[in-house]
């Protein structure tokens, strides 16, 4: 099947004119009067004078008949009121309105005017990424109909062309096509994005692409042997081809490697249907579970976002960790003793927490690796507890090790963020977050999970890995990023998080 892609190079234009009559629209962001951001020369007065006549122009979208426009149509989506508590989604959020009003409208050649606005120093970029959200469509609806919503997108922020501006735009392009490859791995429904599916799309989507590699194990026993944990996730899966586990690894090296000076390891959870295995999810709460992929598919999409702006001081390794969570007569149930990569033995007591086994054996060996690689960080990027949702609603939970904690590494991270409009808060691992892992039963090294332990499950998970993973106590930076409540459920679309932040906070940006 030809790949089916968005246009986002050729396609899209920064303009230096709001009236350039190649365009059919124009979605102007509209600021906070008291904030006095200077609007575009031409419409100024036009504004002024609606601002006079409805009081609305700053609650709710609008459209105007306007002739001073390309295409004689304004389209002005308010921030609504700016205060001190506001960060930059507020732009993202405008961006994305205008456009969505600009589609139903029937702009397929739609002109985005955005400005700087000194309270949000990444506005730019942000609003322009919120406009592309909103051009975004599902593979699976693509793939029906793979006409584009949109013939060509200009991009205006000043009346002359500025090469720091340009930059902004290309991070936008090379972004967006990064969190496309997340969306649509993320988002694909648990047959279209089933293991096997995954590692075909995956490598479409890199062919071609010089500095990416790609590795695939997919041999059953190799996995039992390497990824013993994995492989009990995946043993009721087995028997079905696409269905059964994979381990799929990328690797993003600059073309002078002398120049590296970071090594970026990431581990993603891919559990591309959950269904809470023996210990079943019950009355309905399997319903957007599909989206239990969204770590491994925010992994796939940082690695494209390194290969576009080619980072030429990181090296980056990330682990797609793949497989299903069935329910069958081969599940592996609780009370099982498995024997993890590491030679810790691990019992099993609840099928539904699979996520952690998903990764925990990719995570050992990258421990190792990582002994070899120049200065190193290793993260988990999954959708792993309902609790890290509980805590934090739609933001990612960032847990530091004790070694990158010495480096304030996740409250950087948060910066990073906030910047760009992704939440992350910062949750701290604690001694006892470690502790709750011993195992229970004479001899046992770990359990999978403590079901008596309430209040602390995505710290604890956090304890989980760490010591599955050999990080107790050697000196490896890792962060661990729970992303179940910020990865987006249906009805909405995957969020893509966390690669802002990270390209943001790891220099990938231009
Ligand atoms: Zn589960």
């Amino acid at each position: 099947m030809a790949e089916i892609k968005f246009k986002l190079y050729e396609n899209i234009f920064i303009e230096t004119n709001v009236q350039n009559p190649d365009y059919d629209g124009v979605i102007l962001i509209l600021y906070p009067e008291e904030k006095n951001v200077p609007k575009p020369r031409h419409i100024g007065s036009f504004l002024d004078k609606i601002a006079a006549i409805d009081k609305h122009v700053h609650k709710a979208v609008t459209l105007w008949n306007c002739d001073y426009v390309s295409g004689g149509r304004l389209i002005i989506s308010p921030t609504g009121k700016i205060g001190p508590y506001n960060d930059a989604r507020v732009l993202r959020d405008a961006a994305k309105k205008g456009m969505t009003r600009a589609l139903e409208a029937g702009c397929r050649k739609p002109l985005l005017a955005v400005q700087n606005f000194v309270d949000f120093p990444e506005g730019e970029l942000v609003s322009i990424l919120g406009a592309l959200e909103a051009l975004y469509t599902p593979l699976q609806i693509r793939e029906r109909d793979p006409t584009n919503n949109f013939i060509r997108l200009g991009i205006h922020a000043h009346e002359k062309a500025d090469e720091k501006f340009e930059k902004v735009v290309r991070n936008a392009i090379a972004l967006e096509k990064a969190r496309i490859l997340t969306r649509d791995i993320a988002g694909g429904d648990p047959e279209r994005m089933a293991p096997g599916k995954i590692v075909e799309y995956v490598k479409d989507s890199f062919r071609d692409v010089s500095n990416v590699s790609i590795n695939v194990m997919d041999d059953p026993k190799k996995i039992q042997k390497e990824y013993p944990l994995l492989a009990a996730v995946s043993r009721a899966a087995n028997h079905i081809d696409r269905h059964r586990a994979r381990v799929l690894t990328l690797e993003y090296k600059p073309s002078d490697l002398a120049r590296v000076t970071d090594t970026l390891i990431l581990v993603g959870k891919g559990v591309t249907y959950d269904t809470g295995g023996a210990d079943v999810k019950i009355s309905g709460r399997m319903a957007g579970i599909s989206r239990d992929k969204s770590g491994a598919a925010a992994v796939a999409g940082f690695i494209k976002a390194c290969s576009i702006l080619k980072p030429p001081h990181l090296k980056v390794i990330g682990v797609l960790c793949l497989c299903r969570n069935s329910i069958g007569e081969d599940s592996y149930v609780a009370d099982e003793l498995l024997v993890s990569r590491s030679g810790k033995t691990v019992r099993v007591t609840n099928t539904d927490a699979e996520g952690r086994f998903a990764m925990a054996d990719s995570v050992f060996k990258m421990s190792e690796l990582a002994d070899k690689e120049l200065n190193p960080h290793i993260y988990t990027i999954a959708t792993l507890t309902g609790h890290a949702k509980l805590c934090y609603g739609s933001h990612s939970a960032a847990m530091d090790n004790h070694s990158a904690r010495s480096m304030n590494h996740a409250t950087r991270l948060q910066l990073s963020g906030t910047l760009l409009g992704e939440g992350v808060e910062v949750s701290v691992v604690r001694s006892e977050d470690l502790a709750v892992n011993v195992g229970k039963c004479k001899g046992d090294d770990l359990i999978q999970v403590d079901m008596e332990a309430k209040g602390r499950n995505h710290q604890l998970a956090a304890g989980f890995l760490i010591k599955v993973g050999g990080l107790e106590d050697k000196n490896v930076r890792y962060t661990h990023l729970d992303i179940a409540g910020s990865a987006g459920m249906p009805p909405e679309e995957p969020t893509a998080v966390p690669i802002l932040s990270l390209c943001h906070l790891h220099k990938v940006l231009l």
